[in-house]
């Protein structure tokens, strides 16, 4: 069964008397879980719908719609599959106390991964989920492999029922789904050989993964469970090299580059990111693969649309991680808008300052860094760091920051957003 949260005005849903509350039962026959039989099920033109209303009354709908005409409901959030690991490395165990309980949900879904490019170990999945995603062609899934072989990953996973991830892949690929891949990589764990072997056996399989990334273990002071290493700048170059050797042959071999470092291995590693031309499509960009070469780029296209604002006087406030990137770019739009930019660096005060990720700053770090600034005319922050309800991760809203600081504040994502736009204020 899955309820009805929302019903749109004048569509195919509210002519047929579906409420908000009603709980949708078969379609064509076939009981539904979750919202993939439903989107799945109501592909077909003709269909018969059993239902029942708010009020407890059983109703069958029968419709035919025109190809893609949609029925204009929205369902309630599935219940999150939750994860069966205990990762030493794992961000959630690594969280702070004390923040809004659905932060803390270790999901593992792999209908997430199909639906939002959540990534997902597969160590949940049982033979009927095989079958859904095999007869729905779930594809792409995003999948953390971590390690292919399957004793290490067990150990990565620290869970000793983890299915074996090459088999199971194999199985999904005969069926036509393709993966994208991350690796997190715990030094001494999953690189150097191992490292080699995921490398390889996820080559092997072809078309089949369409990516590769691999990340470096993000931890906080929280990190509560991890017994490993950490990351140093000797260990990142290392795994970069083996990345770059492999990204190479790729390249070569089927014409892009198919492996990614991320972009935290790049400047753990103090190199220098790649341009665009090695992202290709950018697949894994929401997984921190290629964003700061995007932004660059974004910035450069659009530079052109902002406005002049002459002796204007603008603070940007970011993670100590970006800061070195940033000045660059601070430096064009200095040229091109004739305002003053000034870089100001926040510290994490919720996660600890391992934590240098602009995204993961919070509503007192900004106005921490911003406190008493009445010389500034308005303010940049990064807009990864509030949630569709702006939000911050520590619950102060962005309206309460707003209220708290002396100038106007704008979350950006690459500057351009609020330049180019006469509602960011133009200096007179
Ligand atoms: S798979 Fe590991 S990292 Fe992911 S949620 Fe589960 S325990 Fe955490």
């Amino acid at each position: 069964m899955v309820k009805v949260s929302r019903v749109e005005q004048n569509s195919i849903a509210e002519e047929l008397g579906i409420l908000p509350g009603t709980e949708l039962l078969t379609v064509n026959g076939r009981p539904l879980s979750d919202f993939l039989d439903w989107e799945f099920l109501t592909a077909d033109e003709e269909l018969t719908i059993e239902a029942r209303q708010p009020d407890g009354e059983e109703v069958i709908y029968e419709l035919e719609r025109l190809d893609g005409e949609p029925l204009g409901l929205s369902l309630q959030p599935p219940t999150v599959r939750r994860c069966a690991n205990r990762c030493e490395f794992c961000f959630i165990e690594g969280l702070p106390p004390g923040l809004r309980k659905p932060l803390y949900i270790r999901d593992d879904d792999y209908r997430l991964s199909f639906a939002y490019g959540n990534f997902a170990t597969l160590s949940n999945v049982k033979e009927r989920d095989i079958e859904r995603i095999l007869e729905y062609r779930l594809s792409p899934l995003y999948v953390s492999v971590h390690a292919t072989n399957h004793e290490a990953r067990k150990v990565l996973l620290n869970n000793q029922r983890v299915p074996d991830i090459k088999a199971q892949l194999a199985r999904l690929a005969a069926g036509g789904i393709q993966f994208h891949c991350q690796m997190v990589v715990v030094p001494g764990l999953n690189d150097g050989e191992v490292l080699e072997e995921s490398l390889t056996d996820l080559w092997k399989m072809g078309d089949a993964v369409l990516s590769a990334a691999v990340v470096p273990v993000g931890l906080t002071q929280f990190s509560h469970l991890y017994t490993g290493k950490r990351m140093d700048r000797e260990t990142a170059r290392a795994i970069l090299e083996q990345v770059e050797h492999w990204g190479k042959r790729a390249l070569r071999e089927r014409g892009e580059t198919w492996v990614f470092g991320s972009d935290e291995l790049y400047m753990l590693a103090e190199r220098e990111l790649p341009n665009a031309e090695h992202y290709g499509e950018f697949a894994q960009i929401e997984n921190g693969v290629g964003a700061v070469t995007s932004l660059r780029m974004r910035v450069a296209a659009g530079l052109e649309r902002i406005t002049r604002r002459d002796g204007q006087r603008i603070g940007v406030v970011t993670g100590l991680a970006m800061a070195p990137l940033m000045e660059p770019l601070l430096a064009r739009l200095r040229e091109v808008s004739g305002a003053n930019f000034e870089l100001i660096v926040a510290e994490n005060s919720l996660f600890g300052p391992t934590i240098t990720t602009a995204g993961l700053l919070v509503g007192r770090d900004i106005m921490g860094a911003l406190n008493g600034r009445h010389d500034l005319d308005i303010a940049l922050i990064p807009a990864e760091t509030i949630n569709e309800d702006s939000v911050f991760l520590d619950d102060f809203t962005l309206d309460a920051v707003r209220a708290a600081l002396p100038m106007p504040i704008f979350p950006s994502y690459d500057f351009i957003d609020v330049l180019a736009s006469e509602a960011a204020g133009v200096a007179a």
